[in-house]
């Protein structure tokens, strides 16, 4: 069979078109980076396989412009509710969280991905299917791929940059040299999408913790019920790839009770382990996703951080590709990112073992559940976990300057969502799908405040200007009349500052109105 030599150099490669690959090749597409993204299926999955999408993903789905899309393709749960058995512990309502979709969307992966893949195309980047990545290597001009066609044919390509999102058996995680590192005792799970009679609220997501393990059970569309129970084979059991209806309901009968199972639409078993690569990057080459790190679904975070590692990512590879950006801010990728995987590790696997608990230990758990459920603070911290809205990269490399006193916004941090509506549609419009870059913000408070941070960002302006529209100011490109001082008391900035917003939606930085530094400090660290 022929092998083709491609003549142009692609600026990024990113191989696997899954949620985490979609999610990259659009971000990069939206930058105007020249992307090739390639799957070796050549058709998309049919099963629907992560069906959880948190506030923190909807808000990057927001910034992306397609998070109206997403909403429509499934339905929204405003609430968790933990058992013991069949007995209620504890309701941990979303509302509360800080995000301007303070719920999870329950959709098929599959839905995800058809949307992604939409956006993609709208970019001008169609997935090439059927393409295989076979070899790797990198030097001082790029990376050099060979790819396996379906007709049998073999490509020889290159590209400045690679993203290995191929999943769980990444096939760049093992031509780069390096391999998953981590527990692999491998915890099984049975898993359910099923027509059920049950008396459960259809607006919550429900675990019910039981000493034989965890069934989660959450709400789809259609009434349908996805159940998710981990399972305890003898040492050496093969993995059951295809349990009956009968084998759920025998689980679900001894662990929960009154439901009914009435028709499956999928029924599947998988294993999962806990692991994670030792560095995010290799070179020239990027791994995320699953084929960076994997752990247990009971939380439902797998593909949300994933999807959030591709996010991250794309915003810096642009930038250094167009000579903007520098080895700091790649490398920032890894070192802001590792550490929430390796939180989502312990958060799952604390959740397993808490939920698996026998005897004296299980009736403590469930005596300091109760206790903790009537402290608002407990609700509200498992909220911004299981919503992922408490992501902070504040101990990352970029991070710069001192935490100003009475602010309520600190670098590292998400950019807060405000409540009031017309104020926040005009900093969604400023920050979001029309910008690719970074925004420094000033609040004004009253004060004569000129712009910083140069030419580059957006700069815009929070006045307490009594006109609406707001008088433009000479260096804004955006001012928002606030008359009522909603934003400087949001953001605890009564004396006015300064908020530089990232790309992704974080705080780059935080200074006060007088400070000349701060601002121009983190964009040389971006540059440096
Ligand atoms: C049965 C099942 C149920 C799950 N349920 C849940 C759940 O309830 N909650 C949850 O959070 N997560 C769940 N997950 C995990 C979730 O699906 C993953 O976390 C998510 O898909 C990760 O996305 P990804 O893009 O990193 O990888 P993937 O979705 O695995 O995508 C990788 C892509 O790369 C392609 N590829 C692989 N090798 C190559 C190559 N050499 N060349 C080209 N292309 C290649 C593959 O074809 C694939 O399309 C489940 C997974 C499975 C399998």
């Amino acid at each position: 069979m022929s092998t083709a030599e491609s003549p142009e150099v692609t600026d990024v490669f990113v191989v696997g078109a899954g949620p985490v690959g979609l999610v990259a090749g659009c971000e990069l597409a939206r930058r105007g980076v020249r992307v090739r993204v390639i799957d070796k299926l050549a058709q998309p999955t049919e099963q629907s396989r992560a069906i959880a999408v948190h506030a923190r993903s909807l808000d990057m789905f927001d910034r992306m412009g397609i998070v109206d899309e997403m909403l429509s393709t499934g339905i929204k749960a405003t609430a968790m509710q933990l058992y013991a058995g069949h007995s209620k512990l504890f309701r941990v309502p979303l509302g509360g969280v800080d995000s301007a979709f303070p719920f999870t969307l329950t959709t098929a992966q599959t839905e995800t991905e058809r949307v992604l893949v939409e956006h993609l195309r709208s970019l001008g980047v169609t997935v090439e299917r059927g393409v295989e990545l076979a070899a790797l290597s990198q030097d001082a001009q790029g990376a050099h791929l060979t790819l396996r066609h379906d007709d049998g044919s073999t490509e020889r390509a290159s590209a400045s940059w690679v993203i290995g999102a191929d999943g769980g058996h990444s096939m760049v995680r093992r031509l780069v040299g390096t391999k998953l590192a981590g527990s692999f005792v491998g915890e099984r799970f049975l898993l359910g999408d099923v027509d059920a009679e049950h008396q459960l609220d259809l607006d919550s997501m429900h675990t019910f913790f039981s000493p034989d393990g965890p069934v989660v059970v959450l709400p789809m569309r259609d009434g349908r019920m996805r159940f998710l129970a981990e399972v305890h084979d003898a040492p050496g059991t093969p993995l059951n790839m295809h349990p009956s209806q009968e084998e759920l309901q025998a689980v679900i009968d001894e662990r929960i009770g009154g439901i009914r199972l009435l028709r499956s639409h999928w029924l599947t078993s998988f294993e999962i382990h806990h692991a994670r690569v030792p560095a995010y990057r290799w070179g020239r080459v990027f791994l995320a996703g699953d084929a960076a790190h994997i752990h247990s679904p009971a939380g439902g975070q797998g593909m949300n951080t994933g999807m959030q590692d591709a996010f991250n990512l794309a915003w810096k590879l642009a930038a250094a590709i167009r000579g903007e950006a520098g080895d700091t801010l790649l490398d920032s990728y890894e070192a802001e990112r590792i550490p929430v995987a390796d939180g989502v590790i312990t958060f799952t696997d604390r959740l397993t073992k808490a939920g698996t608990l026998s005897g004296v230990p299980r009736r403590i758990r469930d005596m300091l559940i109760r206790v903790v459920s009537h402290v608002p603070a407990a609700r509200r911290a498992m909220a911004d976990t299981a919503e992922e809205v408490n992501v902070s990269y504040k101990n990352g490399p970029l991070t710069i300057g001192r935490r100003l006193r009475n602010a309520k916004v600190t670098a590292g941090e998400h950019f807060p969502h405000v409540v009031d509506a017309a104020i926040q549609k005009q900093l969604s419009a400023v920050c979001g799908v029309q910008n690719t870059g970074h925004v420094v913000l000033t609040v004004a408070a009253g004060q004569v405040a000129p712009a910083a941070g140069g030419h580059g960002p957006t700069q815009v302006l929070v006045t307490a200007s009594e006109t609406e529209p707001a008088t433009p100011v000479a260096g804004y490109d955006t001012v928002i009349a606030d008359p009522d001082g909603l934003v400087a008391q949001r953001f605890g900035l009564k004396n006015g500052g300064r908020i530089v917003i990232r790309p992704d939606g974080y705080i780059g930085a935080v200074a006060s109105l007088d400070d000349t530094t701060t601002v121009a400090g983190y964009f040389a660290k971006v540059r440096g």
